[in-house]
């Protein structure tokens, strides 16, 4: 069987830069290139952060392209001043890492996303953790890859629990409300890791002191940078033990499912004022007995971690 191939959409973000961790740590597949996404900082800054964190993790020979901006009905973009308070305004908990050696790529992501989708079909899985505005883009330009993609598992969303911008939306889903409901109501198949389960998914400081036990570059660098993220949850969500391993656990979920329990339902997103971005049952497509999205809605956060620790220890021991 030929590898999997991975390419992961993502706004990063300190969530976002273990979810590219996990990545490049997981033996099963292949990492061929990131798409950088506006959200918890400017798409730039993003896309910086990326090449910054694959060079800690010696994964230099993997491409990182730019997508959008901003929404899908917006010409501009600023960062919630929320975003930049759980992840610092440099988007990696005011870590001063080096300066990437490597330049990004000068094709659009959007574009390098359909090429994939052509050139390696059903063995690419696309992980989006950020907004879709990407994705929904790409699936405007080029409406076939819909059947194309072999695997889509996103995070955003919440089914059965609040969302976390507002009772009713999840912070990438709020992004672009209308981009995500273009994606859910088209005939991509898809698997949504939400605040469901990634809530459920926790991360505390006796994890991440044992990646500064290490001694090394990138163990205290992600260290420094996920204390960083759970000195804000404590701010901002003191319920929870940890902070949630948000994108990370989509990049699990979509090498290995059964991390999730799952609902299969056609979904849609609210767009009217009031209920906006919330991720919901489309009761028009209620009946069909196809459905296109598979919901998390339970996980094993036990066995999940497990393997967290054991890809990103293991990789970070070595840089
Ligand atoms: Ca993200």
């Amino acid at each position: 069987m030929a590898t999997k191939k991975m390419i992961l959409d993502l706004d990063t973000g300190i969530d976002d830069a273990m979810a590219i961790a996990y990545a490049v740590g997981a033996p099963d597949v292949d990492l061929i290139g990131i798409i950088g996404s506006y959200g918890n900082v400017l798409v730039e800054q993003g896309g910086k952060n990326a090449l910054k964190i694959l060079e800690l993790l010696g994964a230099i020979d993997v491409p990182v392209y730019l997508g959008n901006g901003h929404s899908s009905t917006t010409d501009h973009f600023d960062v919630m001043p929320i975003s930049a308070q759980i992840h610092g305004k440099n988007g990696i908990g005011e870590v001063e890492l080096p300066e990437a050696k490597r330049q990004l790529e000068t094709t659009s992501g959007v574009d390098f996303l359909i090429d994939a989708a052509k050139q390696y079909g059903k063995d690419l899985i696309l992980v989006p953790t950020g907004p879709m505005t990407n994705l929904a883009e790409a699936l405007e330009k080029a409406p076939e890859i819909a059947d194309e993609i072999g695997n889509v598992t996103f995070m955003g969303g919440a089914l059965t629990v609040e969302g976390n911008v507002t009772p009713y939306t999840e912070a990438n889903i709020n992004q672009d409300p209308e981009a995500a409901n273009a994606v859910l109501t088209s005939p991509l198949k898809s698997t949504m890791v939400g605040l469901d389960v990634t809530l459920r998914t926790l991360l505390t400081r006796k994890e991440t002191q044992q990646w500064r036990d290490l001694n090394t570059k990138a163990g205290t660098a992600f260290a420094d940078i996920v204390d960083y993220y759970i000195d804000a949850y404590e701010v901002t969500n003191g319920q929870l033990p940890g902070c949630a391993l948000h994108d990370p656990l989509a990049v699990g979920v979509s090498l290995d499912p059964s991390f999730i329990t799952t609902l299969n339902l056609n979904m849609k997103v609210t767009t009217d004022e009031g209920t906006r971005g919330r991720t919901i049952g489309d009761q028009a497509r209620l009946n069909d007995p196809e459905t296109n999205v598979t919901v998390g809605i339970n996980v094993d956060a036990d066995r999940y971690l497990k393997t967290f620790m054991s890809y990103l220890t293991g990789l970070f021991v070595k840089h």
